[in-house]
């Protein structure tokens, strides 16, 4: 009996799939060895070749998803068990790459951040206007959103990249209530610094967890990818500030931005 005719294409698919996963693995590997600095990341050759390399690997992550969707249609006019076995395996492998093409949208966006530009800005009202975005999500997974919020002084930041780190928090902070809770947005001023806390009733997080979060591709989630907290990070330290996470299992998180009214 002769190879099938698909085991070609099948197995060219594998080989490219098993060299994007070692990729993928071994920056994994490299952001586990080192911690996250700002001054490294943010270097423009690292975003260069970041992004070149995501653009290269992006090419043929799409053909072989092609490929795989017509042998897909060529299998299921056979109509036969073996073929059926074999649809399942490749419906298998092109959710593989449906995860791998969402780490490299994140990934993208993580070294895609443009530099920081600052202008003196309203904080209380940004906060707002991510709350305000919020509202309907939460409403519809049961999420009473609290706000303890003190006027603010006016802060020089960037407000886009200032709103997707809180709306990183955020998303974060309503995907751990998946039963529904309470989401409380705190902010005060107090010693040159404005405070803003994200605090959750959800699941909480375990110290050994805590340590590693905010590290590029760290993640527990089934549908993770590990690129918002890393982003929130890098934003924040962008600005001279830091952020922090308060939490113990079962108890909820607080996630909190410490940024100093004039760091520049
Ligand atoms: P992702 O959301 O893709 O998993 P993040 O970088 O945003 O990536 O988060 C990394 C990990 O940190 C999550 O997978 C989860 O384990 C943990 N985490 C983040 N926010 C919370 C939270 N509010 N409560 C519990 N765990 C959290």
């Amino acid at each position: 009996m002769g190879i099938p005719w698909w085991l070609f294409p099948l197995a060219g698919s594998l080989v490219i799939l098993v060299f994007l996963g070692t990729i993928v693995g071994v920056i994994r590997q490299r952001r586990g060895r080192r911690p996250t600095t700002i001054s490294e990341e943010s270097s423009d050759q690292f975003n260069s070749f970041a992004r070149e390399l995501v653009h290269e690997i992006r090419n043929p992550l799409n053909s072989v998803n092609l490929n795989l969707q017509l042998i897909e249609e060529d299998l299921a006019a056979i109509e036969t068990e073996e073929a059926n076995g074999v649809l399942t395996r490749t419906r298998r492998i092109r959710s593989e790459i449906e995860r791998l093409n969402q780490i490299l949208t994140d990934f993208r966006r993580f070294t895609g951040l443009p530099p920081l530009s600052l202008r003196e800005s309203d904080i209380g009202a940004l906060i707002e206007e991510v709350l305000e975005f919020t509202e309907p999500e939460a409403q519809i997974r049961n999420i009473k959103v609290v706000r303890e919020l003190e006027n603010l002084p006016s802060i020089k930041l960037d407000p886009d990249q200032f709103k997707q780190a809180l709306w990183n928090l955020i998303i974060n902070a309503t995907q751990a209530m998946e039963t529904g809770g309470t989401l409380t947005l705190r902010a005060s001023a107090l010693d040159g610094n404005i405070q803003i806390d994200v605090q959750d009733t959800g699941e909480g997080v375990s110290p050994d967890i805590a340590d590693r979060m905010f590290d590029l591709f760290f993640h527990t989630k089934e549908n993770g990818t590990g690129v918002g907290l890393a982003i929130v990070k890098r934003v924040i330290e962008g600005h001279g500030g830091r952020v922090d996470v308060d939490s113990a299992p079962s108890q909820g998180a607080t996630f909190s931005i410490l940024l100093p009214v004039n760091s520049r």
